[in-house]
């Protein structure tokens, strides 16, 4: 197997592209395909302040290292969820690769925040982790987000098909609408980016690996259940089958997208007790708060 431009041999074959290409070819691919990306759907210049939300995994930490080595102004931010091992490993390669690399990532803790890790949250107040850990996240990464242009994460086409394929089996119209690799800044939240959705996990992967980026190899234990592994694994059986449906379907959909008509979201107001924007006078997370207090 050689290397598609220079001959010599090939270390990786992407048989979706229907090329085998050497390392430094590889790398300047998919470099190319990252920046095309950002330039088509007008993520952000290089003027930008970008915050990249890392979870430690390789998706995002190569994302974080790979913008930064194109010259843009990045920052990571991780949240150390206090689930016991995982979040400890995923704090240490974080911490590493700020070491290693010089970037600047902020770190922000649940327990800080909350009391207590994600899992002891969830269990006082009856609520399915995951559904806790995502609202959370999202208070987390919109607040800290108010001094940024914009946060990127590390979606990767492999996730944005699972979430297409799910929502199209739920016909989820809303979410249909919503399911792009940009969201505008709107009321009061700052734009959202996700510059990987055209390169695959495995793409991803080997980027990751060849920058010699020390991931979080580990699962958080809480996602085995996930139904995004199932569809993942039913889409890697087709693309098995016929290389190239991925990509296909993702960008298909983004062509296709605006015959989901999005609904009219209610009206948002600042939180009254910490200015989060809101439809319900008190924000979830405020809420969550409370009912830890109480409970
Ligand atoms: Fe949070 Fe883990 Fe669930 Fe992901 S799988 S939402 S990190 S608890
Ligand atoms: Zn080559
Ligand atoms: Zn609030």
């Amino acid at each position: 197997m050689k290397c598609k431009i220079c001959g010599t041999k090939a270390e990786v074959r992407l048989k979706s592209h229907n090329i085998a290409l050497c390392r430094e070819h590889f790398l300047q691919f998919f470099r190319r395909r990252v920046e095309r990306t950002i330039r088509r759907f007008k993520m952000f210049t290089k003027d930008a302040r970008i915050l990249v939300a890392v979870s430690g995994g390789k998706d995002s930490m190569g994302l974080l290292h790979l913008l930064n080595s194109l010259g843009y102004n990045v920052t990571g931010y991780h949240i150390n969820l206090g689930i016991p091992e995982y979040s400890d490993i995923s704090v240490d390669k974080v911490k590493k690769f700020h070491d290693m690399t010089g970037i600047p990532v902020i770190i922000e803790s649940v327990v800080d925040e909350l009391g207590f890790g994600i899992h002891e949250v969830a269990q006082k107040v009856h609520r399915p982790i995951c559904s806790i850990c995502g609202m959370v996240k999202r208070y987390m990464i919109n607040r800290v987000a108010q001094k940024f242009d914009v946060v990127a994460t590390g979606h990767n086409l492999d996730d944005e098909v699972a979430t297409l394929f799910g929502n199209l089996l739920n016909w989820q119209s809303d979410y249909l609408a919503r399911q792009y690799p940009v969201l505008p800044a709107a009321d009061g939240f700052t734009k959202k980016v996700k510059p990987y959705v055209l390169v695959s996990e495995y793409e991803s992967a080997i980027y990751t690996f060849f920058v010699d980026i020390d991931y979080v190899m580990i699962e958080c234990p809480y996602s085995k259940h996930a139904t995004s592994i199932f569809y993942k694994n039913i889409f890697n059986e087709i693309e098995d089958h016929m290389p190239g449906t991925k990509l296909r379907f993702l960008k298909g959909f983004y062509e296709l997208r605006d015959i989901f008509p999005s609904t009219t979201r209610e009206k948002l107001a600042p939180c009254e007790k910490c200015g989060y924007p809101t439809t319900a006078g008190v924000c979830s997370f405020c809420r969550l708060k409370d009912k830890l207090h109480h409970a």
